[in-house]
């Protein structure tokens, strides 16, 4: 089989508090219809935008400044008309296509290479049964990325796509409950790459299945000798096929005009300055830092990919702990008590026992508590927020860190069992687990196994 081009053109949603033209908040997913309007986000007549949302602005320059691509400091909105029920002005802003430089130039992204990124407004939302419009979704502020056609597998798709939310999520430059939607081309060798495009697909999952229909699709053309037309489609998910939308004869001419209503838009050194300084640490370099904490590459994922998890480990560390045993913790035993009560860390978040749990890893780091007792905590903070450390010392949990204590319930425990003694002498390596159970029954689990182990060893020769 031959290989594969797919290029993307992504609508991410940006995380703002308003809209891009209006002071309307942005509505949640499942906001009653038309209930975050004006008379800007709707075009009502001689309404004009406001000067565009400046954290918007920010968020398209940030994620420029992570892709390297060039910056225009100088530009301005277009209209960019076309007739639709979702656009009652009959344009829309945009800072792309016709005349002008987008807001960002080139540049790539791990390995895949952009044309450009620029900002602009999402239309309305037209369902197309009912007729019904709704404009909540009017105005709200949309970064658009478009890549060169370089992904060669739809692998390669899925893993650039996460990074880039991951990404997108670390610059808090996404609203992650709206997500991104993307056109995606996809073009197989075989048709000398005859670009056929995907309009508007949701979630990465979905833009994933979208591209493997398709290519099946074009193979099964191919195979048939059936040419492949240069075309517009849509992804139905329910039937998991690409179907035909319009031939690019079709194809629209926008009449790009300068919007009057609004002044170029500036981007000095010095906002941009400020904004390459406000850049967090992003995943990769985190990917690296925790590597040598010698945590394995998944352990590592599962933090890196949640940025809770990552404050409390950072957070942590800044206590000098046991950093492999805070991570190995925070990895494991968090999404093991989500799972047991059928969470998510949104919902961990919301308890606001971020103190709490970050003294449970303090001590947990330190050695001052065993495992086992962070793990009992961890269940309970979960059901109720309390003083970790009080608790703590009420309920004498801290580890036991006297070894003489251990040396003595050691010789206890084997005075009392002649019997494993005598078996663990004649060769069976298991006979003595059942003394380290009793000593950590004795000590309430307060010991360190390693520790009782490390004493049995030498306390059994004198047996
Ligand atoms: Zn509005």
């Amino acid at each position: 089989m031959g290989n594969i081009k797919i290029g993307l053109e992504i609508h991410m949603h940006l995380r703002t508090k308003e809209k891009l033209f209006c002071t309307c908040k942005i509505p949640e997913q499942n906001s009653p219809i038309n209930t975050t309007i004006c008379e800007r986000c709707t075009g009502q007549p001689g309404a004009k935008p406001m000067l565009p949302n400046k954290t918007a602005i920010a968020h398209v320059i940030k994620l420029a400044l992570i892709f390297n691509s060039s910056i225009t400091k100088n530009t301005y909105f277009q209209r960019k008309h076309y007739t639709w029920p979702d656009m009652p002005t009959g344009f829309q802003r945009t800072i792309s296509g016709g005349h002008i430089a987008p807001n960002g130039i080139g540049g790539s992204f791990k390995g895949i290479e952009l044309e450009e990124l620029h900002i602009e407004e999402d239309p309305a939302a037209w369902d197309p049964v009912t007729g019904e419009i709704n404009y909540n979704r009017s105005g709200f502020p949309l970064a658009e990325i478009v890549t060169k056609p370089q992904f060669t597998s739809t692998e390669q798709l899925r893993d650039w796509l996460e990074e880039l939310i991951l990404v997108s999520k670390y610059l808090k430059a996404l609203n992650e409950e709206y997500g991104i939607k993307s056109d995606v081309n996809v073009s197989i060798e075989e048709s000398d790459y005859q670009r056929v495009e995907i309009k508007n697909v949701s979630s990465i999952t979905n833009i994933v299945k979208a591209a493997e229909a398709e290519i099946a699709r074009q193979r099964e053309c191919v195979s048939k000798g059936e040419p492949i037309k240069q075309e517009t489609r849509r992804y139905n998910d329910e039937l998991d096929e690409t179907q035909f939308m319009r031939s690019k004869e079709d194809a629209q001419d926008y009449m790009f005009l300068p919007e009057p209503d609004l002044p170029n838009l500036i981007i000095d050194d010095k906002w941009i300055a400020e904004l390459k300084a406000s850049l967090p640490e992003l995943p990769e370099q985190k990917r690296q830092r925790y590597a040598a904490y010698s945590l394995s590459k998944e352990d590592i994922e599962v933090l890196v990919a949640n940025a809770y998890l990552t404050q409390l480990f950072e957070h942590a560390l800044e206590q000098k702990p046991n950093p492999k045993e805070v991570g190995l913790f925070l990895r494991r035993e968090v999404p093991r008590v989500l799972n047991y009560h059928h969470e998510d860390m949104h919902t961990l978040e919301e308890k606001n026992i971020k103190e709490e749990l970050s003294n449970l890893l303090e001590l947990l780091g330190s050695d001052k508590i065993s495992y086992t007792t962070a793990q009992k905590l961890l269940e309970k903070l979960y059901d109720e927020k309390f003083d970790i450390k009080a608790y703590v010392e009420e309920n004498n949990l801290l580890q036991v860190q006297d070894t003489a204590l251990i040396e003595e319930l050691l010789r206890k425990a084997l005075r009392e069992a002649p019997k494993a003694v005598e078996d663990f002498k004649n060769g069976n390596d298991k006979a003595l687990n059942f003394i380290v159970g009793i000593v950590m029954r004795e000590t309430k689990g307060t010991a360190k196994p390693q520790v009782v182990n490390e004493i049995l060893a030498k306390v059994i020769q004198e047996f």
